[in-house]
């Protein structure tokens, strides 16, 4: 260690470590005195403020909230590094007042994040996890008939999708969709032309799409955005697809609309109120396909967001520009 430099990592990451052979907090570790998390349960507010305490540097994961008290509590506090590209766990406006940056992952995880974009859209419009139940569960032995109509779902080739969030999974998640020969609009705060998308208003996407794909980041513009309005608005017979953030969506309006049938399917990564369990109205649902947070899940891409959001502590604790700042705006 060459510094005096406390740094507070909320995740050991072990797993990613012995899956890879490499240790992608070593730098950390080698430069910094580091306090690392390591019990098997997440840190509660009162365990973060107290593992916080005197920390020049945090490096944390979306499963940590990150209030304004935290941070006025943590009066050191240089730089907040989060190994994700979402930042709504974090208190942005608290942060950005203490002119501390908030480093996050975007580009890395695009494309691993757009394949699970896709794998959805996917198994939810012909629905593979339906079919693999009824395999695995005996149910195909059991009702050997094979018909016409089973299991039939709806295509994805040749249909038209909607993307809310043209930021880059969701152009990623277009070139996708060329591939499939699909029509694609899209839909985002900024407006200019994306390759391969028409560009149209939110309702007349809700209203023409066959597959509408969120990939807008959560914000107070965007909590809410799919709300029971605009589900209502979506095409009969379509399929919603979430990779982005679950407070986007009203989720007991979204399952209303699956269990009567007026929307086909849904595929889900995201929830409001994260993890959610069996219990959930969704988890009812045959016509729901859901996973639980795995949008960037591939192990070369969970180091990459790993090595970067190491590079992003190292930058804020010794006082240079983050490779990628969240809140670099407001910073000026
Ligand atoms: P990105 O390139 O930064 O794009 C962000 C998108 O959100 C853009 O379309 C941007 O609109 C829009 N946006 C941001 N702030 C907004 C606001 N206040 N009001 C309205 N629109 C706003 O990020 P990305 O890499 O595509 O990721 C998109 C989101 O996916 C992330 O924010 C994250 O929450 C989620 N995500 C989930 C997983 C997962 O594991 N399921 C993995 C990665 C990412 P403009 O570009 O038009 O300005």
């Amino acid at each position: 260690m060459s510094s005096q430099l406390r740094v507070l990592v909320t995740d050991t990451m072990e797993d990613l470590s012995s899956r890879s052979g490499q240790d992608p907090l070593k730098p950390l570790k080698a430069n910094y005195d580091c306090q690392i998390w390591s019990k098997p349960e997440r840190p509660g507010k009162a365990e973060l403020q107290s593992a916080l305490e005197g920390c020049h540097g945090l490096l944390c994961l979306i499963t940590d909230r990150i209030d304004s008290d935290l941070i006025q509590s943590c009066s050191e506090l240089r730089v907040i590094s989060s190994c994700s590209v979402g930042v709504d766990h974090i208190d942005r406006e608290a942060a950005s007042t203490r002119g501390i940056p908030i480093g996050h992952t975007p580009g890395v995880l695009t494309e691993t994040t757009a394949d699970l974009t896709f794998a959805l859209m996917l198994a939810a419009a012909r629905r593979v996890a339906e079919g693999d139940t009824f395999v695995r569960s005996g149910g195909w032995k059991s009702d050997p008939n094979w018909g016409l109509a089973s299991f039939v779902g709806v295509d994805v080739f040749g249909s038209t999708l909607g993307i809310i969030g043209l930021g880059g999974i969701g152009r990623a998640v277009a070139r996708r969709a060329a591939g499939f020969g699909m029509r694609v609009m899209g839909w985002s705060r900024t407006p200019g032309p994306v390759a391969g998308v028409e560009r149209v208003e939110l309702p007349e996407l809700l209203n023409q799409s066959d597959f509408v794909s969120i990939n807008i980041a959560l914000a107070s513009e965007t909590r809410g955005l799919i709300d029971r309005e605009a589900i209502s608005r979506m095409k009969p017979g379509s399929v919603l697809v979430n990779t982005a953030r679950g407070g986007i969506v009203d989720d007991q309006a979204l399952a209303q609309a699956l269990a009567e049938g007026r929307l086909a399917a849904a595929g889900l990564d995201v929830f409001a109120g994260e993890p959610i369990g069996p219990e959930h109205p969704l988890a009812a649902l045959d016509n729901v396909v859901m996973t639980p947070h795995i949008g960037s899940a591939s192990l070369k891409t969970r180091m990459r967001m790993a090595e970067l959001s190491v590079e992003n502590c190292m930058a804020g604790l010794e006082g240079r520009p983050l490779l990628r700042c969240a809140n670099q705006a407001d910073l000026g």
